[in-house]
């Protein structure tokens, strides 16, 4: 059987062959039992058939032997031998026979010839019967009688041959039966057998042969003598089988007769039992298969509707009602277990679902669904804005307030988004896309930036974080879902620049974007490589009083191989939000405390630009004060500048970390002087020494007499708070008249002179000390 075979094909198959085994082995036993039977039955009737035969075969040989008897003892008759007087011979034989009905009467000499002959009541002519008779006279003079099968003119007689005595033998006398078809017939009769008579090989048609049996039956008969019945191949279905014996007949062995039992008749009823048993088997079968389909619907059917069902399932379907049409409690509990895994599938399933498209923390969509949203929203085809809010000091967060602080500010976000009307995601760490269902004017995006911050605020740690928005607009700023969330980021990216609270995008916001980028990765590159780009330049500052010059601003330059020239106001501010700023410092102070120590200059001090993120470095001043050990410098060769800004916006952690640059040594002073609006209170309390104006007060310082009164006011308050003053950005003489009018410290710009490369630092100092000496001012 195919082992793939269907359920129900099995079904029929099984009882199929159940009906089949029990109808075969019916008619085996039965076949059996019919064999055994019609064996015993046959052989009976064959036993019983030859006594009768025998009986009457040996009574007309008693007849025979009797009759020839009589005549022997007749002395008339033996006289007439003796004399030879045929006549009264002839007329005694004729009158013997009549009496039994003999057919044969004959006489014979000593010498076996036949010499009178009465066939039937006839004189038979003897010259014909020329052969001797084949008599053995031995054995017919020592038993007196000899009884035998003789063949005549193509006859067969049982004969009796007895010697005539008067007293010594004078002659033979012979009497027979005829075995004719009558006898056959009668003996048939008698016994109730088929009965043939045969002698074979004595006469020259080479066979004698009677039958009660019609022609067609007799080659049957005779060749099942000794033949085993129950191996006949056609015994079923032929027509005519026999078990047969064979009696032989007379004294040469070639006479037999042979009684055959037709068990055919017997066998008949066996075959009626086959018909009506194979008749039944078939209806059985029949009946098999029909069971075998209605226990099929039944049983299997079920199944093959719960296979379907889970075929649904397996496609996504999970609304499919599993309720098989059968009803057995294994079946009900199969469905329920399927109704059940139906439901866990489908749970997991809308579990999957929900993370592949959730952000895990806030539960807002994520990125990829919110890009389905967008690109279902496109399909409408109708104006919406994408928005992008920006955590603009997430990472600060982060690393300063630690992770839990930094998702409860995420979450805080989040809680306000959801409930806004739109979609909402959140895309990376601090960056979150509000789809509104309502135009937002950039007033109401400000207000809910406020809300935001607010919302961010923790109470105990009050986090001062601040928010920005980006707008893009489908379907003026661009038509995919991929390029409106990419443009809201560049715009957001751009409102974190100009610090402003919202921008909306603007082509030329791309390309700023894309150049920043350009800076970004190329700086990356730079610092991981050993590539020379990176070169610093050194501006003289002058003691307004005594036109001295021994202190230098280093300011960086970087002549890049691919982007060419890229001025520092452009790549420290990138430097500083990619978090990278603190390796271009290193290298800084690295190499000005080289070119310190190269050019050898007595009363040098050079002043590094500090970056505001440097001071949250806990390493930078160990790393300076190291690297000037190094060098064998005091730390008075070095001052450093940290703008205005970068010291308003800074934390507490920030001003702690100045004060320990100030106690390491160092000079200090605040960049850009003017620009922050830090009230002059605040500044004294931090930790410096010097201001520096801020150039845009002093390019125009000529022109302008606002700038004047504010250097002035500027110049008043660090003297009373005991800090020196440094105007930057002093391009003319006009202007180096008036500071110095304002007792302000030190001049830097250039009009003394432009930033330097650190080999033209002391032939500069040279030439600049023999100008003085000149007096170039008046
Ligand atoms: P800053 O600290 O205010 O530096 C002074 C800038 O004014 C320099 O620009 C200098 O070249 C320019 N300057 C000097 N005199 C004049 C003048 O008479 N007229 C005009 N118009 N400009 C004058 P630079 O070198 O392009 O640097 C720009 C800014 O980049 C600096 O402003 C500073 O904030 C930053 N920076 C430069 N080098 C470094 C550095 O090594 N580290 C850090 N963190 N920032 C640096
Ligand atoms: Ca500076
Ligand atoms: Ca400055």
């Amino acid at each position: 059987m195919n082992r793939k075979a269907s359920l129900s094909s099995r079904f029929i198959l099984v009882l199929v062959g159940i009906v089949l085994f029990t109808a075969s082995s019916i008619l085996v036993v039965n076949w059996l039992g019919t064999i055994d039977h019609a064996k015993r039955q046959v052989s009976n009737e064959l036993k019983v058939g030859i006594d009768v035969f025998q009986q009457s075969y040996k009574q007309r040989e008693q007849t025979l032997l009797t009759t020839a008897k009589v005549l022997s003892s007749d002395f008339g008759f033996k006289r007439a031998v003796a004399t030879g007087d045929s006549l009264t011979i002839a007329s005694a034989l004729a009158n013997h026979s009549q009496r039994i009905n003999a057919n044969l009467m004959g006489l014979l000499d000593l010498s076996g010839n036949v010499e009178v002959m009465s066939l039937n009541g006839e004189q038979a002519d003897v010259s014909k019967m020329k052969d001797k008779a084949p008599l053995n006279l031995e054995l017919l003079f020592q038993q007196g009688y000899i009884a035998d099968v003789i063949e005549r003119d193509g006859k067969l007689y049982q004969s009796i041959y007895i010697p005539i005595e008067a007293p010594n033998p004078i002659a033979i006398a012979w009497i027979g039966f005829l075995l004719d078809q009558t006898f056959v017939n009668q003996l048939a009769s008698l016994t109730g057998l088929g009965v043939t008579l045969m002698q074979v090989g004595l006469t020259q048609n080479n066979e004698f042969l009677l039958s009660s049996l019609t022609s067609k039956l007799v080659a049957n008969a005779v060749a099942s003598v000794g033949a085993d019945v129950s191996m006949a191949r056609n015994l079923m279905f032929g027509h005519g089988q026999f078990m047969s014996e064979s009696i032989q007949l007379g004294s040469n062995g070639s006479t037999n007769i042979v009684l055959s039992a037709n068990i055919s008749e017997l066998i008949a009823g066996f075959r009626l039992t086959t018909l009506q048993t194979l008749a039944i088997a078939g209806l059985e079968v029949i009946l098999a298969m029909i069971l075998g389909i209605r226990l099929t619907t039944r049983t299997v059917q079920p199944l093959i509707e719960l296979r379907d069902a889970a075929t649904s399932v397996a496609d996504g379907d999970y609304q499919t009602d599993i309720k098989p049409s059968g009803n057995t409690t294994e079946l009900i509990d199969l469905a329920s277990s399927f109704s059940r895994m139906q439901y866990n599938i489908q749970q997991r399933e809308k579990h999957i679902r929900y993370q592949a498209e959730h952000d895990a923390l806030t539960g807002l969509n994520n990125r990829a669904r919110i890009t389905t949203i967008i690109e279902e929203q496109i399909k409408n085809d109708e104006f919406f804005q994408v928005i992008t809010f920006c955590l603009n000091d997430f990472r600060e967060i982060n690393e300063t307030f630690g992770f839990a602080i930094g998702d409860k500010c995420t979450t805080a976000v989040a809680d306000i988004l959801r409930i806004s009307a739109g979609s909402a995601a959140r895309i990376s760490g601090g960056e979150f896309i509000w789809l509104p269902t309502q135009k937002q004017s950039d007033d109401d995006l400000i207000a809910l930036a406020k809300r935001l911050e607010n919302a961010v605020r923790e109470d105990d740690l009050e986090i001062n974080t601040d928010i920005s928005v980006g707008v893009a607009h489908y379907p003026t700023h661009a038509n995919s879902a991929e390029e409106l969330l990419r443009r809201a980021g560049i715009a957001v990216h751009t409102a974190k620049l100009l610090e402003v609270p919202v921008k909306t995008f603007h082509p030329k916001q791309e390309q700023t974007y894309i150049r920043r980028l350009e800076i970004l990765n190329e700086l990356k590159r730079l610092l991981s490589s050993e590539r020379n780009e990176l070169a610093m330049y050194y501006q003289p500052k002058m003691h307004t009083a005594s036109g001295e010059v021994s202190r230098f601003e280093a300011l960086i330059r970087w002549n890049s191989a691919s982007l060419g020239f890229v001025s520092p106001e452009l790549f420290i501010p990138i430097a500083e939000k990619a978090g990278i700023i603190m390796q271009i410092t290193e290298w800084v102070i690295r190499r000005v405390v080289m070119d310190i120590s190269a050019w050898n200059m007595s009363n040098i001090k050079v002043a590094i630009n500090l970056s505001v993120y440097d001071l949250t470095s806990p390493t930078l001043l160990d790393y300076t004060l190291q690297t000037l050990e190094e060098y064998s410098l005091p730390t008075s060769v070095l001052s450093f500048e940290v703008t205005e800004s970068g010291i308003m916006e800074e934390t507490e952690r920030a001003v702690s970390e100045l004060h320990r640059w100030r106690q390491a040594g160092f000079n200090l002073s605040i960049d850009d002087f003017g620009t922050g609006h830090s009230s002059l209170a605040y500044v004294k309390t931090l930790p410096v020494n010097e201001l520096k104006i801020d150039k845009s007060f002093v390019l125009q310082l000529v022109e302008q007499p606002e700038d004047r009164v504010i250097v002035q006011a500027i110049k008043d308050l660090a003297a009373k708070f005991g800090l020196e003053v440094v105007a930057e950005g002093v391009e003319n003489e006009e202007s180096l008249a008036l500071l110095r009018s304002y007792d302000v410290e030190w001049i830097q710009g250039y009009h003394i002179s432009r930033p330097l490369p650190p080999d033209d630092v002391i032939a500069w100092c040279d030439s600049f000390k023999a100008k003085q000496r000149k007096p170039l001012l008046t």
